[in-house]
């Protein structure tokens, strides 16, 4: 059915090649190309021995447009799949309109040399977009992703408002580390260590970082402290959803992780700015990276689960009502199955499913989208054929 070039072989990218090497009958041909090509080779030739599928590799600096152009120029394809970094979503953006390619990511823009994510970067290609007859299909991994579907769904199907909307996040895995990230560790620091804000009666309401926590019940798991920050999905929920009164994200910590957090803080090595060390200038959070273990490896030994949902309020009929959806994880099938973790597989499934509709023609239209903007029942069918069930609970207890 088409071409894709995926970009960036880390943690995500290792996922959505093994998923996209899955679906022979949609992804017919399948480049992996990255700033380290040797990651690329060594994804290609497991890929290859447990499917039989030919993966093409290649080097490329994605903040170089020109060699950007050059790769697509050269390979062709259909749709761009980004799963680099943040810093990279504007120059794969440029050189696919360049080129005159179509494209997906699964984290909003983020300027390296500041600690700040927002989508009016990238919703001000929408005009681009829409002139060059291209896609562009924003976070579609699993939060945001999912979570963003789940919510289209939930106002699809069963609300005719949606007022509260709390995404839930539990990561209640043990990879045996005394400290590791999930996914890459200046973005997860970055992001996690910042003010926490959410959405209420029409504005932002801003915390210190972790300053609102409470434990909630995740099912399979039981209580887990959770913490509200600020997560990127809010800011396009609250936009295509304005029904809602209140949005909020809650995520897991465990006090080992807030621990180790507080004091790469406090001794500076979450700093982004750059210093000079023995007459080099290094970015601390940068280094720290380098030492830190790669959560691409962390799968080995990763038992427990996720479990990411959203929990809902709002009426339907004019009567109130909740609604709860999620998906719980496994880390030992997820590694099993592809050699990753669970948080890069829970990314890469839904990158490769969005991949999917797109190829399908099922979410194609030209511009600039956040997935809730396409409509939520095949990618739903899909996650339960590809490796990421879900399931519905109705009029609970919400806890919040
Ligand atoms: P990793 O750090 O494991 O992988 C990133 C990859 O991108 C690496 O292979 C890296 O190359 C490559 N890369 C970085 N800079 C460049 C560049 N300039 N040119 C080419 N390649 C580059 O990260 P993850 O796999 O954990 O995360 C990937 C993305 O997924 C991130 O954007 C993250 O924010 C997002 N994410 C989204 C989630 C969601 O649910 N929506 C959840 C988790 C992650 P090298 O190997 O040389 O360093």
């Amino acid at each position: 059915m088409g071409k894709v070039l995926i970009i960036g072989a880390g943690g995500v990218g290792t996922v959505v090649v093994h998923k996209v090497a899955q679906n022979p009958d949609v992804f017919t041909e399948i480049m992996l190309a990255s700033r380290t090509k040797s990651k690329c080779d060594v994804i290609a030739a497991d890929v290859k021995n447990r499917y039989n599928v030919a993966i093409q590799t290649a080097q490329v600096d994605a903040d170089n447009v020109p060699e950007l152009v050059t790769l697509l120029n050269a390979y062709k394809p259909e749709l761009v799949i980004n799963v680099a970094l943040p810093y990279q979503d504007l120059t794969i953006m440029d050189a696919c309109l360049e080129v005159g390619v179509n494209y997906m990511d699964t984290a909003n823009y983020e300027p390296k040399d500041e600690a700040h994510f927002e989508y009016s970067w990238q919703w001000a290609y929408k005009e681009k977009f829409e002139k060059a007859g291209l896609t562009a299909i924003l976070g579609c991994g699993f939060d945001p992703g999912v979570t963003s579907i789940y919510t289209a769904y939930a106002a699809k199907h069963y609300f005719d408002e949606i007022h509260y909307l709390d995404i839930v996040d539990c990561n209640a895995g043990d990879h045996g580390k005394a400290f590791a990230t999930n996914f890459n560790p200046e973005i997860n620091i970055r992001e996690v260590s910042q003010h926490g804000k959410y959405w209420e009666n029409g504005a932002w309401v801003e915390t210190e970082p972790h300053e609102i926590h409470k434990p909630l019940n995740y099912p399979e798991i039981g209580p887990k402290e959770s913490y509200v920050i600020y997560h990127e999905e809010l800011e396009s929920l609250v936009k295509n959803f304005p029904t809602i009164k209140r949005a909020r994200f809650w995520m897991t910590f465990g006090q080992e992780y807030l621990t180790h957090l507080r004091v790469i803080q406090n001794i500076g090595m979450a700093r982004i700015d750059e210093v000079e060390y023995n007459g080099v200038k290094i970015v601390p959070i940068q280094f720290l990276k380098a030492v830190l273990p790669n959560p691409g490896d962390l799968g080995e030994n990763y038992t427990g689960w996720t479990s990411i949902g959203c929990r809902i309020k709002g009426i339907k009929d004019g009567v109130e009502k909740t609604y709860y959806v999620y998906n719980n994880c496994s880390h030992e099938a997820a590694y099993k199955e592809t050699g990753t973790q669970g948080v890069s597989y829970t990314t890469g499934v839904p990158a490769m499913i969005g991949a999917m509709m797109f190829m399908k023609g099922l979410w194609r239209k030209p511009g600039v989208y956040n997935v809730e903007e396409f409509n939520p029942d095949p990618f739903m069918e899909q996650l339960n054929i590809h490796g990421l069930p879900w399931i519905e609970l109705h009029n609970v207890d919400l806890e919040l």
